[in-house]
């Protein structure tokens, strides 16, 4: 039996020696757990190797081990995570009065809801990220933006905008989609589970997954949105919106509200030295394109977003199928819908611009089947 003394140095030996091969078996664990992509494996793996042939290790990466009294206290960490970060400089949300629903005499009341702005997050990104206004709006290079407008110029999707009138079109022109989704927000799975319905948009050239892309531009409590005549949150929200993206589209602040009151106060002209965004595409399910913008419900006699067939004609899959005939196009839907959602006020926006909702035309449990539960 070895002395203390010999015991306590093999111990010590032992630790030198996990210490100095800990992040190996870690990276190994993560990405045999899927927790961890391999090009991500690979990333953390080349910067670890270039940092000890360096020699040096950096008072952040000292800061990163350090997180939570170094993970001792795992509540802590964001707060400490926070401290190095530089402050930013995004635009605080900004407090909207909308109308939500209240247990009083009218049934609702004003109340503020945050809002991130589309054209103040645009010119907030171009002038204080200027790498990630390139990699996530324009699609990395000038070059692609300038390939997507020649292959989709041609298309319907394009046509009533008349984009080809402004001097400087394409080479600044951002095709942007406008999107809303409902989620689980509280008591998820609960039966008194309570749904928000967000907003968002991003670039079409946003070349990476939707979390890193997509921009948020609001999140309202889908039982508190109040659907009278004369009071009405969805169309309230949804002309402010239109405010927002119609600065967007001409790339300058706005001087006015979206009632026509002019603002004062305000940063003026340009919001990025030139550079706009042009709605080309509405996505969401078709539960969100009945709710918000006013297209057909699938439950109704005429349930298509493409032409105003009936429920019977819709199944006619025949080479001569009356619905054929009947598709819409943007200047026919729009002259048969005077009363559209504010979204569809914005200049080339029209039925035709909605992203097909392929997940909700089919029974989602046939997934199951297909895969045989293997997912
Ligand atoms: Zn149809």
């Amino acid at each position: 039996m070895p002395g203390l003394q010999q015991r306590l140095k093999r111990r010590a030996d032992a630790a030198t020696s996990d210490s100095s091969d800990s992040l190996a078996p870690l990276l190994t664990h993560l990405s045999c757990w899927s927790q961890l992509s391999w090009p991500l494996l690979q990333k953390i793996a080349s910067c670890a190797v270039r940092d000890i042939q360096s020699g040096h290790v950096s008072d952040t990466l000292e800061h990163f081990a350090r997180l939570g009294s170094s993970g001792a206290l795992p509540q802590n960490m964001l707060r400490d995570f926070e401290r190095i970060l530089p402050d930013p400089t995004l635009p605080a949300a900004g407090l909207t009065i909308i109308p939500v629903k209240a247990k009083n005499a009218r049934g609702w009341k004003p109340c503020h809801q945050p809002f991130f702005w589309p054209h103040e997050w645009f010119a907030a990104l171009y002038r204080g990220y200027p790498i990630v206004f390139t990699d996530k709006l324009v699609g990395g290079s000038e070059a692609k933006l300038q390939k997507f407008w020649q292959v989709m110029l041609g298309s319907p999707l394009c046509h009533p905008v008349s984009l080809e009138e402004r001097a400087d079109f394409p080479a600044k022109a951002i095709p942007i989609c406008i999107g809303g989704d409902g989620v689980p927000g509280l008591g998820v799975g609960k039966s008194w589970q309570r749904g928000v319905d967000v907003w968002f948009w991003y670039s079409l050239l946003a070349p990476s997954s939707s979390m890193g892309t997509y921009w948020l531009i609001t999140a309202i409590w889908g039982h508190l949105l109040v659907d009278k005549t004369n009071v009405n949150t969805k169309k309230h929200v949804l002309k402010k919106l239109h405010w927002s993206f119609m600065a967007l589209l001409e790339g300058t602040w706005p001087t006015r509200d979206e009632n026509g009151r002019r603002l004062h106060n305000v940063p003026t002209g340009p919001l990025a030295e030139g550079w706009y965004c042009v709605p080309v595409l509405t996505s969401g399910d078709l539960d969100w394109y009945s709710k918000w913008l006013g297209l057909p419900h699938v439950s109704t006699n005429h349930p298509c977003l493409g032409c105003p067939c009936s429920k019977q004609q819709i199944m006619d899959f025949s080479t001569n199928a009356e619905w054929l005939d009947l598709m819409w196009t943007a200047e026919a839907w729009l002259l048969a819908n005077p009363l559209r959602s504010w979204l569809f006020r914005l200049p080339g926006m029209s039925t035709v611009n909605v992203v097909r909702d392929y997940m909700h035309n089919k029974h989602i449990g046939t997934d199951q089947c297909m895969y045989a539960s293997a997912i």
